[in-house]
């Protein structure tokens, strides 16, 4: 694909000492190279994704691996068609990505797990005594994770430690092999994993993201899509003939990896629908959904 677009994945753990003050300027950065999309500034660092021309995409790559602050980022970078956000978002939070360890919080500039890189993570996963240990949520691995891995029910980041807690059983004295999208999320559960105690821990350098787009193991091992918060909602990462699809339309159970957000505003839960349902039976997540949306359609104009 040669588009006039990119979008960037990136994070970078950092000291930020006035996070308020790197704000401000790099909302004025990104305001002159029209990007769009959404970063996370914090005393810990930084976390973003945006989308731009390519030329201005470059600038701001620039711009952020010549500050001291923030060099050494290991960029992701797609190329799309145009905007994949509706607009430009920049907050400042207590931390990058939400764990909430409040008093035992830590930067993972000083704890964090050994990298695998995608080669090293290929051969890791082979080894016995390994357990992979999905970091994401729920929703995002529904639709592709790799293969064996344990996939925690949680619906969100900070769920996690608790059910590290309470499954520690699922975890001691194995090695732990823990992955992520981008790998800003590991960078700090993987040094949770070691504060509780766990020894053998590693993470996927660059998470799946990283993984699927490495020419030599090609998203080897992994099934399904990655889960991905823009428009974009998934991207292939198992380029291997042995790709497989492993989610299920909620509906008919045919496989699909087609998130769609239910036509019932006051629910709007997203879910697996194939076009088929859709076709069928509208963009709703359950019966019921669309039999009180078209109640409070037909009393709206009746
Ligand atoms: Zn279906
Ligand atoms: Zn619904």
């Amino acid at each position: 694909m040669n588009a006039p677009y990119e979008v960037l994945l990136y994070y970078k753990y950092a000291r930020l000492n006035d996070p308020q003050a790197y704000a401000a300027s790099h909302r004025k950065l990104c305001e002159g190279l029209e990007l769009r999309g959404r970063i996370l500034i914090a005393s810990e660092g930084i976390n973003g994704t945006v989308s731009g021309t390519k030329g201005n995409c470059a600038k701001y790559r620039a711009a952020l691996d010549e500050n001291p602050l923030t060099m050494g980022i290991a960029w992701k970078i797609d190329e799309e068609n145009g905007h994949v956000f509706p607009k430009m978002a920049i907050k400042v939070r207590e931390e990058v990505v939400t764990l909430e360890l409040g008093d035992e919080d830590f930067n993972p500039v000083d704890l964090t797990a050994t990298h695998l890189k995608p080669a090293e993570w290929r051969e890791a996963m082979k080894e016995d005594n390994v357990v992979l240990l999905d970091a994401r949520n729920d929703y995002e691995w529904e639709i592709g994770r790799f293969e064996g891995a344990i996939l925690p029910e949680v619906p969100s980041f900070r769920d996690l430690p608790k059910w590290v807690r309470d499954h520690r059983a699922e975890l001691e004295g194995k090695k732990i092999l823990t992955y992520c999208t981008g790998g800003i999320r590991c960078e700090k559960f993987s040094g949770f994993l070691l504060k509780e105690g766990f020894e053998d821990v590693y993470q996927l350098e660059g998470g799946i993201v990283t993984y699927g787009k490495d020419e030599e193991v090609k998203g080897e091992g992994y099934e399904g899509e990655c889960y991905v918060f823009d428009e974009r909602l998934s991207v292939p990462v198992n380029r291997t003939d042995g790709a497989k699809v492993v989610s299920r339309c909620r509906h008919c159970q045919a496989p699909s990896i087609r998130y769609r957000n239910c036509a019932w505003m006051p629910c709007n839960a997203q879910f697996l629908l194939c076009e088929d349902c859709e076709n069928a039976m509208g963009r709703y997540c359950e019966k019921r959904c669309k039999e009180i949306d078209l109640m409070s359609r037909a009393a709206v104009v009746g």
